[in-house]
């Protein structure tokens, strides 16, 4: 399988292009035509498997297709990641792969002043890559709305478990639209990323690498 044979946004191909990519790994073929027709997804994957692209190029893909303009622009997609090296990296490929299609892409966590995340949010973004106890503060403060979100993504699901993220996650998801889609990541699939994954997820596609 090739890239072209996916039929990404041509925005994207330059991107990978770029990036020197020449093909899918396993687990962006596996997964890549399910998340551009819309399927919630469930992959197993560890970190190195190219599991990044095989999320941002399909997501940046949807949002590219199904442009909206409202004013001031909302979060279309939040990405949940466990740490900040792990949530800078994401908005990294995000802005890579996306570097023809102008989308905003901004990251919060924590150890760092609010400001500077304040501003980008009111700036107007399209695409959230966020640790979830920082992102739970900047929605009590009401700095952030999530009520337009299409995608949301949860990866490291079983680091979120032993770093104690599971109820800053779902007071999160609490704030999402009901109608959106789902991605869900994880290395390993102790009981209760089962059981958050069986919540979260409408008949996912299964991928495991
Ligand atoms: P990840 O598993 O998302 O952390 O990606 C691991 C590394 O693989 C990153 O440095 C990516 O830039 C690189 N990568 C991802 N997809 C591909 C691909 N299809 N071809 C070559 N390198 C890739």
């Amino acid at each position: 399988i090739t890239f072209e044979s996916l039929g990404l946004n041509p925005g994207l191909m330059s991107a990978l292009k770029a990036a020197g990519y020449d093909k899918p790994t396993p687990i962006q073929s596996k997964s890549i035509p399910h998340v551009m027709k819309g399927a919630d997804l469930l992959g197993i994957a560890q970190t190195g498997t190219g599991k990044t692209a095989a999320f941002a190029l399909p997501i940046l893909h949807r949002l590219a297709e199904n442009r909206v303009a409202p004013k001031p622009r909302t979060t279309r997609c939040l990405v949940l990641s466990p740490t900040r090296e792990l949530a800078t990296q994401i908005a990294d490929s995000f802005k890579q792969y996306g570097q023809h299609l102008g989308f905003r892409v901004a990251v919060v966590f924590g150890g760092v002043k609010y400001g500077g995340q304040e501003r980008a949010m009111q700036q107007g973004l399209d695409i959230l890559v966020a640790a979830p106890g920082r992102l739970l503060d900047h929605i009590q403060q009401k700095t952030l709305d999530l009520s337009s979100t299409e995608i949301f993504v949860l990866d490291e699901a079983d680091q979120m478990l032993d770093l104690g993220f599971i109820k800053p996650i779902r007071q999160v998801v609490s704030r999402l639209p009901a109608r959106r889609q789902n991605l869900f990541f994880s290395a390993t699939m102790p009981n209760e990323i089962g059981k958050l994954a069986g919540e979260l997820l409408k008949e996912p596609i299964k991928v495991q690498v």
